[in-house]
């Protein structure tokens, strides 16, 4: 964990989900490229919304589609994120997700969470949204707007390098999750680097201001 510098606030958390509020593994994107034949090393959404024929289009989301509601029903919290999420929410944190998934399958992976449900969300974003997904910081510029937060005070979660990239073309702070070490290395510097979740308590306990107190009895 690097913290590099005491100027930072954060007032909301914007999670992304697969591999991060999820144990990690659950969708094979090698399985998942080979079905809808895209080229390896290319991101599967893009590849599918650059199909010129919608209807092949229509074909590949379903196919996706497929491959997320089986990933979701099979998927599990990942270690600490109950914990960590009941710790941001009773510091009154603003908490929300935003995953490159569709919500159906999110709100399905969330079933299998035993103490978080989606109420416990301030906002979740998917691609179901109208805007273009991550690496692209449109939701989480969109997320802050709704969210009522400047979005310097953002901090985006994430495993995966488009997490990082797209928390920082937002101008938001960022968090790489490395799952210790089972995540793909991120080449794109992060405000801080977590080997797991629960180490974002000390990350927000440093740089969250406390919840305020409703009635204050001096002396
Ligand atoms: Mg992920």
């Amino acid at each position: 964990m690097d913290l590099q510098s005491s100027t930072k606030l954060i007032r909301a958390v914007l999670f992304d989900f697969d591999g991060t509020l999820t144990e990690p593994g659950s969708l094979d994107f090698g399985v998942i490229r080979d079905a809808v034949g895209c080229p390896k090393g290319r991101p599967v959404l893009e590849f599918i919304n650059s199909m010129a024929s919608q209807a092949e289009r229509a074909e590949a989301f379903k196919i996706l589609d497929a491959f997320e509601a089986e990933a979701a029903r099979q998927s599990r919290p990942n270690a600490g994120a109950e914990e960590v999420l009941e710790f941001l929410r009773a510091r009154g944190m603003k908490v929300g997700i935003i995953s490159r998934n569709s919500l159906a399958s999110i709100r399905t992976a969330l079933d299998n969470f035993g103490r978080i449900q989606s109420l416990d969300f301030a906002i979740i974003l998917s691609r179901d949204d109208p805007f273009n997904p991550k690496p692209s910081p449109e939701g989480i510029l969109a997320a802050a707007r709704i969210l009522g937060v400047p979005v310097a005070q953002v901090l985006v979660v994430g495993d995966f390098v488009f997490d990082v990239e797209a928390g920082h073309k937002a101008g938001a702070l960022t968090a790489f999750l490395t799952n210790r070490g089972s995540s793909h290395p991120c080449a794109y510097p992060s405000d801080f680097t977590l080997e797991h979740l629960g180490e974002l308590k000390e990350i927000v306990s440093l740089y969250a201001p406390l919840p305020a107190i409703s009635s204050c009895t001096g002396y």
